[in-house]
């Protein structure tokens, strides 16, 4: 690498792809340098995964302590202190962001804790003015949550500005069918809140299998989480008494709410960086375009996360900064392998998926199975909960080979994250059947589906 640059590497944004990216090529022998706008973790740990899994854990005690009654626990009226949730969230949030100012500490990153605009291929430039120069640049800025451009719209807060809020509120607006939305409808409605959440569609958790999602619709609409489809903002006005009047076309009367949270999506975080003036090229919704190695349109400048848009999840970022560096530092080329990604929906009951869908099976293979197991888990029956859980396994026709397993339910996360490997190394439901049930257990349903 030329000493004649300040650094071998200068990455933009200490994200869950940045931060991997840098430690790794520096742990190669690169000189690495980091520049950070906000918070050193970037949105899992600051704003996203952590503090929302841990509100998840918060809101979830309603239902244990409700349930703890049936199991023999004598439990009080219990009140819930959002203050006291929100500070210790925070706090373990400080100490995230802490360990991985460390980790950069450690592997000899520097630093700079301002924002980079890119000023030339081999240039960036830092927001008090200093000039540096890299042998290769990496843009990891990651994405923005969207607002859309309507009259008081800005009454609304994003998901940037949850974590912070004061008291619950006692009725929320969600608008959004995504994850996102379905999770913090989740939790306010946990919490005690009036929950509406608003969709422009006809649809929540578009991406998801139908059936699954259904449950999930089902199962909200009964604990009292209420829904709107097709229906398209109009504007928002701010009422006497501070609360909002959410109008929505086609609706004579508005929906009156204490917070409206946009939750419609988050775009590539690439505006104003400086990419086109030097040659990238963007895509109409702002990702910045790479190829399966990462690379631009400009040959030392890659990109890697959320800031390019193929699969806006931090393991798939933290993936794509580790074969960046082992790619172009470590003389060990690597791709990302995109199939069989696993997620989940932290709702209550939890979503997770991996592979295809029913409909994407219906147009991709010649022919499909279907195995499904719709079951109530032990602990709801003596808990006198009468929610459902749904397991749905698709197998390729011919060989049975399992190429989709969604399920909802309780751990449903934990438990397909173990199933997953199963999916992703190609086994049939043969050699699933093969594997003795693990009893009484949920995931033995994996094992039994008929
Ligand atoms: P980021 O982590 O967003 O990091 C980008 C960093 O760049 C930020 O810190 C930003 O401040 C910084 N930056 C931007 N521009 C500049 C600049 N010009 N100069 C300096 N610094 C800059 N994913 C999951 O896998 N599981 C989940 O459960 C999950 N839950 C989520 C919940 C919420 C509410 C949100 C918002 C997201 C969630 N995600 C989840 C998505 C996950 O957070 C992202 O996919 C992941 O953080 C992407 O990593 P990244 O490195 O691309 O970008």
């Amino acid at each position: 690498m030329a000493e004649s640059y300040d650094y071998d590497l200068f990455v933009i944004g200490a994200g869950s792809g940045g931060v991997r990216a840098s430690r790794v090529a520096a742990a190669h022998g690169a000189r690495v340098a980091i520049a950070e706008d906000h918070r050193v973790g970037g949105t899992c740990v600051i704003r996203g995964c952590v503090p929302k899994k841990l509100l998840v854990y918060g809101a979830h005690f309603a239902e244990d302590l409700q349930d703890a009654r049936r199991f023999g626990w004598d439990v009080p009226k219990c009140r819930f202190d959002w203050p006291a949730l929100r500070d210790n969230v925070l706090a373990e949030v400080e100490r995230l962001e802490g360990i991985y100012g460390e980790i950069l500490e450690r592997n000899e990153v520097e630093l700079h804790e301002q924002r980079a605009t890119v000023t030339g291929p081999n240039e960036v430039t830092l927001a008090d003015g200093t000039r540096l120069t890299a042998g290769t640049i990496l843009i990891a800025t990651g994405a923005w949550p969207m607002v859309p451009d309507l009259p008081g719209a800005e009454l609304g807060i994003t998901s940037n500005e949850v974590f912070h809020l004061d008291a619950v509120p006692r009725r929320v607006a969600i608008a959004g069918g995504g994850y996102i939305a379905n999770e913090f409808a989740g939790i306010f409605h946990e919490f005690g809140a009036e929950v509406t959440l608003i969709n422009r569609g006809d649809r929540i958790l578009r991406h998801y299998d139908e059936q699954i999602r259904d449950r999930l619709l089902q199962i909200s609409l009964t604990k009292g989480i209420g829904f709107k489809f097709n229906a398209p903002f109009e504007r928002i006005e701010k009422a006497e008494d501070g609360s909002l009047d959410i109008h929505l076309k086609g609706s004579p009367d508005p929906l009156k709410a204490d917070l409206l949270l946009w939750a419609v999506g988050r775009q590539p975080n690439s505006r104003g960086l400086g990419l086109e003036e030097v040659g990238v090229k963007l895509g109409k919704d702002g990702a910045v375009l790479v190829d399966e190695d990462n690379q631009t349109s400009v040959p030392s400048i890659y990109a890697i996360g959320d800031v390019t848009n193929r699969v806006q999840l931090t393991p798939v970022a933290i993936r794509e900064g580790q074969a960046f560096a082992d790619s172009v530092f470590g003389g060990k080329p690597t791709r990302v392998d995109y199939e069989n990604i696993p997620s989940a929906v932290f709702s209550h009951p939890p979503i997770a998926g991996v592979g295809m869908t029913e409909s994407e099976a219906r147009d991709k293979l010649g022919s499909y199975k279907t195995y499904t197991s719709d079951f109530r888990p032990m602990k709801n029956v003596l808990a006198g909960r009468n929610e459902r859980s749904l397991y749905k396994m698709i197998v390729e026709g011919e060989t049975e080979r399992v190429v989709g397993l969604h399920m909802i339910g309780p751990d449903a996360p934990e438990i397909l994250q173990a199933a997953a490997v199963a999916v992703k190394a190609g086994l049939t439901k043969a050699q699933f059947d093969d594997t003795i049930a693990l009893h009484p257990t949920m995931s033995e349903e994996l094992v039994l589906m008929r």
